[in-house]
């Protein structure tokens, strides 16, 4: 999964970053209001993090055009601007969460997680099809008792399906979310780790199928 982060901050930021990297999402780090709009509008994200008081742009005034535009994008709001109208405020602007500054990078990687799973109409931390399980705090997918061995990139893929599951999801789509913007993971990439998780997903009862010109849909063997 993809995730916006803009602050300002470079010490903040670079923790934030670092803490949810290594929870294995993929980040960019936007450092002022603008480069957030222009993030926004030219990439698919699953989740934003936003500072409120950013150069060039107020945090809030980048939450209310990215809501204009019909997005529907989890945001939560990172802040020390802790009264009650602040808070309102954000939420009001079309906010999904708000985390008051300072706070401890345990809880915001857990609120980030509850977010994502409140987008995808998630109860559970473990996602269940058929005889897979996927612990998405452990980041471990396994058939039936056993742990299946996949590379960062193949659970990164099998996370992004199993949130859509039952639904298409385009093959650039999900190459634009297993890369920040500095790198590239070209079409036939997906392909790749499609193949081989079909490879290792043989009798778990689930299937990724191809949808021609469409792209990948993951659902319970029939
Ligand atoms: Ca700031």
């Amino acid at each position: 999964m993809k995730i916006l982060l803009v602050e300002d901050d470079p010490t903040l930021g670079e923790a934030v970053l670092l803490a949810v990297q290594q929870a294995g999402f993929i980040v960019d780090w936007t450092r002022d209001g603008i480069q957030a709009e222009t993030a926004l509008t030219g990439y698919a994200y699953d989740a934003v993090m936003l500072d409120l008081g950013l150069p060039r742009r107020e945090g809030l005034e980048v939450l209310r055009n990215l809501r204009k535009r019909g997005a529907t994008t989890p945001v939560m709001i990172l802040t020390a601007r802790d009264t009650v109208e602040e808070r309102v405020k954000g939420l009001n602007a079309g906010a999904d969460d708000y985390l008051l500054k300072p706070f401890a990078l345990d809880e915001l990687l857990a609120r980030l997680r509850a977010l994502l799973r409140r987008a995808h109409g998630v109860a559970d931390t473990c996602i269940r099809i058929g005889r897979l399980s996927f612990d998405s705090i452990k980041r471990q997918a396994s058939v039936g008792e056993t742990p299946l061995v996949l590379s960062a990139r193949e659970i990164q893929v099998l996370e992004l399906l199993l949130s859509h599951a039952g639904r298409v999801m385009a093959k650039e789509s999900i190459a634009d979310r297993l890369t920040g913007w500095d790198e590239g993971v070209g079409d036939n990439a997906v392909e790749v780790y499609v193949h081989r998780l079909r490879r290792k997903l043989e009798g778990s009862g689930v299937v990724i199928r191809t949808l021609r010109g469409l792209g990948y849909l993951l659902e319970a063997e029939r």
